[in-house]
């Protein structure tokens, strides 16, 4: 195993579909499945490509009635290339002797490649070599190369190489039922060595189109060829046959140009794509620049863990880097200039039809720290959006913005209204767009993004209105109670999705949801601070541009003081009102029974029962308050909110609710590993060894395999981030409070703050803060109880407490 490289050996038809989620390439504009050239979607392979923020909708009659569906479109595979020798069949690994198979992602190189050696019925022993990217550089470019050297014979190839537009959306079983064909012909066409063809999409109308050359080669040298022109609706490809030499290698190089009618500085999709593919020269021409792009984006985002070179930190450090090079696939460079933000499952697979949830909270922050120019793009992505979420917010009678639970093109709510329960092939009411703390990690992002940048160009010119919005919001859905003076937040749902409503109620939601309401007091508070942070005309402007009266800022003020918090069992935040009420849940027994009881919702409704009964949530939720929050900022925010808070109750509910959660979503581990990764190391980074093997390991059971777990992927990255370092941000400063667990022995991670480039070296006894030379100010670093004015191109060290060493030793 190597840390840089993700290796697969062996043809293993069950596990290819997950092979292809994580061995995918993209460059932050458009992606492919890491599916074999020669594939076609079936059971065992899915080569599906998805450019970001390419979305249609489409309708289908299911269980009686009539659903509109928005996906991530699966556009055409350019991955297509097949051959054959002689007049046979055209290549298939399932019906040729595999005498070996090796798959690597190069991670560093951003490079998928894969080694073949087969024998074919007739005793022709043959090698294969594959390699392809996705250019990093040029984000319109892709290509890939199949070489094959006869070993023992000679003879005839043929190369089929194609540019497929017939392709639907059938990735995923569940939405088998629902209409998946988003693509119509446009336009195919060619010329000597180049093919293309343009599609379109049947209700967004956006035109997708591809060129491609094809370049034979053998030994290094370019080999003249007639290229046959194949066109079909949909569906273009290149037959270029060739003689083959026993031991001569030849390859048949592809280079593709992508782009679509909604590319910038273009005429005409069609065109550009061209234009793009003819100056495209070779593989390796096209290979060194995105390597160099690559090389640059590891210097910033990369994170080393040492030890003493134990196996299990291999697999950390290449499964971290497994995690950055996804996150980095999907958002790079070239995904400021788009209108786009982060599918939970980045553009590897078609599970959640690629919409956009909260998930953007545990992925930003690593942005944030690292190239915070790309966070600011992709929350222009929801600024761009506020009008639909102003709507949504008036069309339940509330005022300000509700961001969708889940979100697509246009913002609007893209929650399905029904989902099918494969265990049970029920088809049941979906309330999952009752959680409203969407809007609330909206408004923490802006916070943090804020707090990295300083960015207050941003803020008044966007931040601050999304904020303003989103205060609103929470301030008109308050009820007020005046027996109790306090004011509620009904029929939501919070983070955990196992509760949707109270047992046998007639309606769906819960009640003051404690991480709601907690979140909404701190978004009002921070509202209420824009007048001191925005320059004044400013913040003048903002307030006549929104109508917000004094009156409503005292309301929002009041507000922010008042909202409910439930407790029981003396100290105990009740996740939501009446959560005291629910009954314990068996987790023996229903362990012993099923096994894998991640996904108990199904299993209780398969039985007729519902979770909503039971005291078991599928995530983190109150838990949520300790993983956002230091104590001391959650000892503010209670003491504002007039309830007593000590630092005990913290330990107290971690304990509480880790009895009683199913981990059914990838995000809970990275939760839960957070919270306790100062009191349990031991527990925390067994909590984060799963949580690693999430996607890789495929640990709900085929999931991964309809595209990877972007929220979690980034979180675990995060965690090693700003958990084991320390990181917080507030009052103008970079605290650092470093606690790595006990198998690290040293860390080092490169971040951005406020124009500085900062490398941090931690070891279990002492932390080096580096700046790189730059002309920003000097920022405030605070390490245990010093405070440093950190200059350009200075480097300080400090040594930790010996009360962590101790803890360290343990
Ligand atoms: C989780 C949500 C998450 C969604 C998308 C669900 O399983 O419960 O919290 O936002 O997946 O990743």
């Amino acid at each position: 195993m190597t840390e840089w490289s993700l290796i697969y050996t062996g043809y293993d038809p069950e596990n290819e579909r997950l092979r292809e989620a994580m061995c995918a390439l993209g460059n932050g504009r458009f992606a492919s499945r890491g599916a074999g050239e020669e594939t076609k979607a079936g059971p065992h392979h899915y080569p599906g490509t998805y450019i970001a923020g390419c979305y249609n909708r489409l309708e289908t009659e299911i269980a009686g009635r009539v659903i509109e569906n928005e996906d991530l479109v699966n556009t055409p595979n350019w991955l297509s290339m097949t051959f054959r020798f002689g007049d046979g069949d055209w290549f298939d690994l399932q019906a040729v002797s595999v005498l070996s198979y090796r798959q690597e992602l190069d991670l560093k190189q951003g490079v998928l490649k894969r080694e073949i050696r087969f024998e074919d019925p007739k005793g022709r022993l043959t090698a294969v070599k594959t390699r392809r990217l996705i250019s990093m550089a040029d984000a319109f470019v892709a290509a890939q190369e199949v070489t094959l050297t006869p070993e023992n014979w000679s003879g005839t190839v043929t190369f089929l190489s194609a540019l497929d537009g017939r392709v639907i959306n059938e990735g995923v079983d569940r939405y088998k039922a629902l209409d998946g064909r988003h693509l119509r012909p446009v336009a195919t066409g060619g010329s000597g060595d180049l093919m293309h063809l343009t599609v379109e999409t049947t209700q967004a109308g956006m035109r997708i189109a591809l060129a491609a050359r094809s370049r034979l080669s053998s030994d290094g040298e370019t080999r003249d060829c007639v290229a046959q022109l194949i066109e079909k609706p949909g569906y273009v490809a290149h037959e270029i046959t060739t003689d083959m030499v026993e031991g001569v290698p030849v390859s048949l190089e592809k280079l593709v140009a992508l782009n679509t009618s909604r590319d910038n500085g273009i005429s005409e999709c069609g065109l550009a794509a061209r234009q793009g593919a003819e100056r495209l020269t070779s593989f390796d021409a096209i290979r060194e620049p995105h390597a160099e792009a690559w090389r640059y984006l590891w210097d910033q985002f990369d994170i080393t863990i040492e030890d003493n070179a134990s196996v299990g930190l291999v697999r950390a450090q290449l499964i971290l880097r497994l995690h950055i090079f996804h996150l980095l696939q999907t958002a790079s460079p070239n995904t400021v200039d788009l209108d786009v933000s982060v599918p939970a499952r980045g553009l590897t697979g078609e599970a959640y039809r690629g919409h956009v949830f909260w998930d953007e909270l545990f992925i930003f922050p690593i942005l944030n720290l690292r190239m915070p120019e790309l966070t600011r793009s992709l929350l222009m992505y929801r600024y761009r959006r506020l009008g639909e979420a102003r709507a949504a917010a008036a069309a339940i009678g509330a005022r300000g913005a509700m961001y969708p639970w889940q979100s697509g093109s246009d913002g609007r709510e893209e929650t399905q209204v029904i989902h099918l329960n494969p265990k049970s092939g029920h088809w049941l009411p979906d309330n999952s767009h009752l959680q409203r703390h969407v809007n609330a990690a909206v408004a923490y992002n802006i916070w943090q993004y804020f707090q990295v940048s300083n960015d207050k160009e941003f803020l008044a010119f966007y931040g601050a209105e999304m904020l303003f919005e989103i205060a609103r919001f929470w301030a008109s859905i308050a009820d007020y109670d005046s027996d109790a003076d306090r004011y509620e937040i009904r029929g939501v749902m919070g983070p955990d999705e196992y509760h949707d409503g109270y047992p046998d109620a007639d309606r769906p939601g819960l009640d003051n949801n404690a991480y709601t309401n907690l979140m909404a007091a701190w978004i009002l508070k921070h509202a209420l601070e824009m007048e001191q942070i925005l320059p004044v005309d400013q913040f003048r402007k903002l307030r006549g541009k929104l109508g917000v009266t004094d009156e409503e800022l005292a309301h929002w003020n009041e507000v922010s003081r008042k909202l409910k918090v439930s407790f029981h069992d003396g100290g105990i935040i009740s996740q939501f009102d009446q959560y005291d009420d629910l009954e314990e849940f068996d987790w023996e027994g229903y362990t012993e029974k099923y096994g894998d009881i991640q996904r108990l919702d199904r299993i209780l409704e398969a039985e007729n029962d519902t979770p909503n009964r039971y005291k078991a949530s599928k995530q983190a939720d109150v838990l949520m308050l300790f993983y956002l929050f230091s104590a001391d900022q959650l000892g503010d925010l209670f003491e504002r909110l007039g309830y007593d808070f000590d630092h005990d109750m913290i330990r107290r509910n971690i304990d509480y609710y880790d009895r009683r959660t199913s981990h059914g979503s990838t995000l809970s581990r990275i939760v839960h590993s957070w919270v306790i990764a100062r009191a349990d190391r031991a527990a925390s980074w067994k909590l984060f060894a799963m949580a690693l093997e999430s996607d890789i390991g495929d640990i709900q059971g085929g999931t991964s395999a309809e595209g990877i777990h972007l929220g979690a992927m980034a979180g675990t990255v995060d965690l090693v981030q700003r958990c084991f370092t320390g990181i917080t941000m507030r009052d103008d400063a970079l605290y650092l409070d470093p606690c790595l667990p006990h198998s690290i022995r040293r860390l080092t991670v490169p971040i951005r703050y406020r124009g500085h480039a900062i490398e941090l070296d931690i070891t279990h006894d002492r932390l080096r803060v580096h700046a790189l030379r730059c002309n920003g100010d000097t920022v405030t670093v605070r390490v245990v109880g010093r405070s440093h004015a950190l200059r350009s191109g200075e480097t300080v060290e400090f040594t930790l407490p010996v009360e962590q060493l101790a803890a360290a030793a343990q």
